[in-house]
C-alpha cells in the first residue's frame, strides 16, 4: 500500500504509523460527563468502506496526515495534513456554537 504523503510524495506504508481513528470529538476537556469520556476513549467504530485516519510519516518527515482509507480495499482516497483537518473540525464546532 503507498500512502502519498502531502509533503514528500508516494511512500510505502511501511514509513508510516497509525495514529487512530479521525473522526472522533474531544469531549471538552473541562467536562466531568463520564459517558462523553468512556465513548471517546474506549469505543471505537468498525466502519465498512471509507474511513478516515490519522497516520504520521514517521519515517520521513513525521507530518500527521489525514487518510481516507477504504477499510475493505485499503485504496488510499485522499490525504491531507492533519492540522488543516483540525482546522476545519475547529470551525465546524464553533459554527454549530459547540466549544472547542
Ligand atoms: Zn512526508
Amino acid at each position: 500500500m503507498l500512502i502519498t504523503c502531502p509533503y514528500c510524495g508516494p511512500r510505502d506504508l511501511a514509513e508510516f504509523t497509525y495514529q487512530g481513528d479521525a473522526n472522533r470529538v474531544r469531549p471538552d476537556p473541562a467536562s466531568t460527563d463520564h459517558e462523553a469520556w468512556y465513548d471517546y476513549v474506549y469505543q471505537r467504530a468498525n466502519p465498512v468502506g471509507d474511513h478516515k485516519e490519522y497516520w504520521q510519516h514517521s519515517g520521513g518527515c513525521r507530518s500527521h496526515i489525514v487518510v481516507v482509507r477504504n477499510t475493505m480495499t485499503h485504496a488510499v482516497g485522499s490525504v491531507g495534513f492533519a492540522r488543516e483537518h483540525e482546522e476545519r473540525k475547529s470551525a465546524a464546532r464553533h459554527k454549530s456554537g459547540e466549544k472547542a
